[in-house]
């Protein structure tokens, strides 16, 4: 076996984006034991980075040893018990994911399932919600496989009036838009450390609110799944009363994950969201320049993930095939009934910069040229410029 190298890309797509070489550098610094006071003042200072990213001060919030996934499964196993009502808003990928681990949790599962592209219906879900007595309202904030984001503000709202407890998946909004705990008065709330927070993929910060804690303390039988059970996890992430081993954290990306909230702290919750907006907008200024049109409608755009339809006659795999081989740069490609027909462009934490959509747009510009398709590149580029001193 030799050391492996890997390529140097730019990452454009749906997750992971491009990590800082300071977050890089962070996860290269010394292992030590998890059981070691300095590691426990890092824990806490996590837990606590946390709670501020997603406004959460009221919450439990840890970071959980695996992907976004892991998250969702934790929500989804630590309140469901078997027979419990969950409805699920599904308008993308990861609504049905969600709805699969409820199903296997053992919970009755209602769907709402919405066209792709489409935010979620608070009017059907209240219906839903009506019907009968429901345990868990879950719902994705920021639809990854589609660029939609729905309103988290009013479904958790709904979910509150009928006596449910929100789950809000919040991979990819996190860092990217606006995500308040609080003001929601949302129940449970997850992320991924690739998408905005520009950490690499690997952990999952999971918000749990109070009235979640008595949920899950008060459960019937034993949460069906060992390493996410949050009753054991917190003995080993609470503080309160010293450490029991639980599990082994993951030391060096802990260390990353602090890097990118640091980083991220420095900048300011809300520059972020800024800087993400204002690098949509150029990159949306510079598609249309481009005769490109996105799917989503403005309203209810993501601009941390940027739906773009292909245009009759492209070759959507060559495109990302071009830009990839020349240019070291991965967008991606739709999924489900959107494969084939768009592409996924990410602007995403240390992703979101002029220089990534001037890359991007640059790139694109030339793969749509190698098929024929007529594109003024100057034209493309003073839309975004143009955008960018607006
Ligand atoms: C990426 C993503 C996930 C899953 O995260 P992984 O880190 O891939 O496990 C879940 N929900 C949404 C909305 C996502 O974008």
């Amino acid at each position: 076996m030799q050391s492996f190298q890997p390529p140097r890309r730019v990452l454009m797509g749906p997750g992971p984006s491009d990590v800082s070489p300071r977050v890089l550098a962070a996860l290269a610094r010394p292992t030590i034991g998890h059981l070691d006071p300095e590691f426990q003042t890092l824990m806490e200072e996590i837990k606590a980075a946390l709670q501020r990213v997603f406004n959460a001060p009221d919450h439990a919030c840890v970071p959980l040893p695996a992907p976004g996934t892991a998250g969702m499964e934790a929500a989804m196993m630590n309140l469901l018990e078997p027979g419990d009502r969950c409805v699920v808003a599904i308008n993308g990928v990861f609504g049905g994911r969600m709805a699969d681990m409820a199903g296997r949790a053992g919970a009755t599962v209602v769907t709402i399932e919405h066209e792709w592209g489409q935010p979620v219906d608070p009017a059907r879900v209240e219906v839903a919600l009506a019907e009968a007595p429901t345990k868990v309202l879950a719902f994705v904030h920021a639809e990854t496989s589609t660029g939609v984001r729905s309103d988290a503000s009013v479904l958790c709202g709904l979910a509150r009036r009928h006596g449910a407890l929100s789950v809000v998946d919040c991979v990819t909004s996190l860092a990217g838009i606006a995500v308040d705990a609080a003001a929601w008065d949302a129940d449970i709330l997850y992320s991924g450390t690739q998408k905005c927070l520009s950490a690499p993929p690997g952990l999952s910060p999971i918000a749990i609110s109070k009235r979640a804690q008595a949920a899950i303390t008060g459960r019937r039988e034993k949460v069906r799944n060992w390493l996410l059970d949050f009753n054991l996890l917190m003995a080993y992430w609470g503080g309160e009363g010293g450490r029991t081993y639980h599990h082994t954290a993951p030391i060096n990306a802990l260390y990353g994950l602090h890097e990118s909230l640091v980083v991220l702290f420095e900048e300011g919750l809300q520059a972020s969201t800024v800087r993400h907006a204002r690098t949509h907008e150029a990159l949306a200024a510079g598609l249309e320049a481009a005769g490109l049109k996105l799917l989503v409608d403005p309203k209810w755009r993501l601009p941390q993930l940027n739906t773009v339809l292909v245009p009759e006659g492209v070759d959507e795999a060559a495109v990302r095939a071009h830009v990839l081989n020349t240019w070291d740069l991965e967008i991606g490609a739709g999924l489900g009934p959107l494969k084939g027909k768009v592409w996924r462009i990410g602007l995403m934490g240390a992703s979101a910069t002029p220089w990534h959509v001037r890359l991007c747009l640059t790139a694109l510009s030339e793969a749509l040229a190698a098929q024929g398709v007529k594109v003024d590149r100057a034209a493309v580029l003073a839309a975004m410029d143009a955008s960018l001193a607006a």
